[in-house]
């Protein structure tokens, strides 16, 4: 895999282990020599996790849209930064320039976005996989979630368990590659 989206907060959260996990896992894909695919903003653990790709000599790819630029809340020291005019051609482009996608702890901009690529995987759009990091159990009640989802019939069991969930990058990282080398 060369490439991986990676969806989190525009905020920081109220606990020290998502920043730590946003840097691990920005560090992670530097020294695995995979580029990161972001949304392009300098905010939050959004922020670092593209400082500390940077920092550890990655490749970071922004993608923003039009009205997120004008606010000047994008990183100014990115590899590449993509500018679309819409959230819809920004969120495909995400999905073209990426060989996998992990949410970190977020809020709904990052559930939204998952939620989406993992929607899109199951209707055949793509067959990428997804992950979630696991930071402070973070993702537990959306695992549950999925879960009773599968039980009550809404989900079929090879989707729901077609999600790989990690609390540590290196490791998550390792289940998404072999995802794609299984396939
Ligand atoms: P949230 O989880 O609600 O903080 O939203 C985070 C997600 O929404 C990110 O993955 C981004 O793609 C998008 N997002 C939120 N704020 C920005 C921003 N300033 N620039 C670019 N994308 C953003």
């Amino acid at each position: 895999m060369k490439a991986i989206c990676i969806f989190l907060g525009s905020s920081f959260g109220n606990h020290a282990a998502y920043r730590d996990a946003a840097a691990a896992m920005g560090r992670e894909l530097a020294i695995r020599g995979m580029t990161c695919v972001y949304g392009g903003s300098c905010t939050g653990l959004m922020n670092q996790l593209a400082d500390s790709a940077l920092s550890a000599g990655g490749k970071v790819i922004g993608v923003t849209v039009q009205a997120l630029k004008d606010k000047e809340e994008f990183h100014t020291g990115l590899t590449e930064l993509h500018v679309l005019p819409t959230m819809h051609e920004r969120k495909n482009l995400m999905v073209q320039l990426s060989d996998g996608f992990i949410a970190l702890p977020g809020g709904i901009g990052t559930f939204e976005e998952f939620f989406e690529v993992y929607s899109l995987a199951q209707m055949g759009f793509h067959s990428k996989p997804c992950g979630l990091l696991n930071v402070n159990d973070f993702y537990a009640p959306l695992e549950n979630m999925l879960c009773a989802v599968e039980r009550e019939g809404f989900l079929k069991r090879p989707y729901q368990e077609s999600i790989v969930c990690s609390e540590k990058p290196d490791e998550l990282l390792d289940l998404l590659t072999k995802k794609v080398t299984d396939l």
